[in-house]
């Protein structure tokens, strides 16, 4: 068990999810988007230090689960936040590649900054107004 992460350092853009998953196996510290005329997936090694490597829907027309994305200057925000309920527990927000993770797990994590926590809130509202 390694480490819980606090942020990740690259973003690497692939065509296939098998290619996603190698990425982010060989290199934790990027995160690998699958684009393919759209982007349809972001991979990454869970910052929980869990060692799965979660695979993220992005693409709104495949399910009605998925990720809105930001990219700016290699920097990517993934929201709403990421929440494992069933495996590890690890629940964060991904946020210009850092993790800011919910509720105190360690006493070395950082709670959740008021202006992050805003920018999600916004999001869900403007979510739950679309899918009426
Ligand atoms: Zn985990």
């Amino acid at each position: 068990m390694s480490a819980i992460r606090l942020h990740y350092r690259d973003v690497a853009t692939v065509e296939h999810v098998t290619a996603a998953q190698e990425t982010v196996t060989r290199h934790p510290d990027t995160i690998a988007l699958v684009h393919r005329g759209h982007y349809r997936n972001a991979a990454l090694v869970c910052p929980c230090g869990c060692g799965d490597v979660l695979v993220l829907n992005l693409d709104r027309n495949v399910d009605t689960t998925f990720w809105n994305l930001r990219l700016h200057e290699s920097r990517l925000t993934l929201m709403p936040s990421v929440w494992r309920r069933d495996s590890c527990g690890a629940h964060f927000v991904l946020e210009e590649n850092r993790v800011w993770w919910y509720g105190a797990q360690a006493d070395t994590l950082e709670t959740l900054p008021s202006n992050v926590e805003r920018t999600l809130r916004a999001w869900w509202r403007r979510f739950r107004r679309k899918k009426r």
